[in-house]
């Protein structure tokens, strides 16, 4: 997709794009968080993010499928948003000396990343809704529904202790 060839015209290429948007993303985030677990150091959140990289990796496949079912090859389109996300957690976790503030940075980061990700899970689910595309908008669910899992786990994590830990 170039940037204003307006290859975007109905809105199934626009579930297709974010589709593609959202495979990128995915595939960065796989990359990104090995190196979250390196740097973690509470045993419950490098378990987390270890439980999280392996969910991510069933997630490509599930976008795989939605991209089959839809008639589709799988294919990843730039995602600047999910670039910058992870840009700025490496650069914040590159400034944090001590281990626990450390903790609480990658917890932070990791939320930015849910979030991203739940907006777009949302997006798509309601146009594959919308398209009479509801078996696509069923296995995007369980996508959304680890992503929201995730979030919650990490929002738990981090008031019960790794912020006490942190300050
Ligand atoms: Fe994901
Ligand atoms: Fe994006
Ligand atoms: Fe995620």
């Amino acid at each position: 997709m170039g940037l204003f060839t307006h290859d975007i015209k109905t809105l199934d290429d626009l579930f297709v794009h974010t589709l593609q948007d959202i495979y990128y993303a995915e595939h960065q985030i796989t990359k990104a968080l090995p190196k979250m677990i390196a740097k973690a150091t509470h045993p419950e959140l490098k378990q987390g993010f270890e439980t999280h990289l392996r969910q991510t990796e069933t997630q490509i496949q599930r976008l795989e499928e939605v991209f089959r079912m839809h008639g589709h090859s799988p294919k990843a389109v730039t995602c600047p948003a999910i670039n910058g996300i992870i840009e700025e957690a490496n650069e914040v976790a590159g400034e944090v000396a001590d281990k626990d503030v450390l903790d609480a940075a990658l917890v932070a980061s990791a939320q930015a990343v849910e979030h991203y990700e739940i907006t777009r899970y949302g997006s798509l689910i309601a146009w594959a809704k919308q398209l009479g595309r509801d078996d696509c908008a069923g296995v995007l669910q369980q996508n959304l529904d680890e992503e929201k899992a995730t979030d919650h786990l990490l929002t738990a994590l981090a008031e019960r202790q790794v912020n006490q830990r942190a300050a």
